[in-house]
């Protein structure tokens, strides 16, 4: 059963133009996850937001998981304000996992 590392943002000062922060957008975002890998029998765990980065960093590497999954968004230069749209994925060069990820997560 593949396991999943969810790490929503923890960046609480990144402020969101419309409201809300970019960690909480993204914790939001792995709500939403949840269910789906719950149904699809993925394990996961989760970063929590009173943690550091380098606490969540810790724990997953200190787990035995086959995809770390960070939840970030990214800022357009005013003259792209509403422009800009869609997944940007990143994985690691010839990780297996990482090139299923980015081609499931750029079906959503
Ligand atoms: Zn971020």
């Amino acid at each position: 059963m593949p396991r999943v590392y969810l790490s929503p943002s923890l960046q609480e000062y990144n402020l969101y133009v419309n409201g809300g922060t970019e960690e909480e957008i993204t914790n939001l975002i792995a709500d939403a996850m949840e269910p789906y890998l719950l149904a699809s029998g993925i394990e996961f765990t989760r970063n929590r937001p009173e943690m550091s980065l380098g606490e969540a960093i810790a724990a997953s590497n200190a787990g035995n998981y086959d995809l770390h999954f960070a939840i970030h968004s990214n800022a357009a230069p005013e003259s792209l304000a509403g422009k800009l749209q869609g997944v940007d994925a990143y994985y690691f060069y010839n990780s297996l996992m990482g090139e299923k990820w980015r081609i499931l997560s750029q079906k959503i």
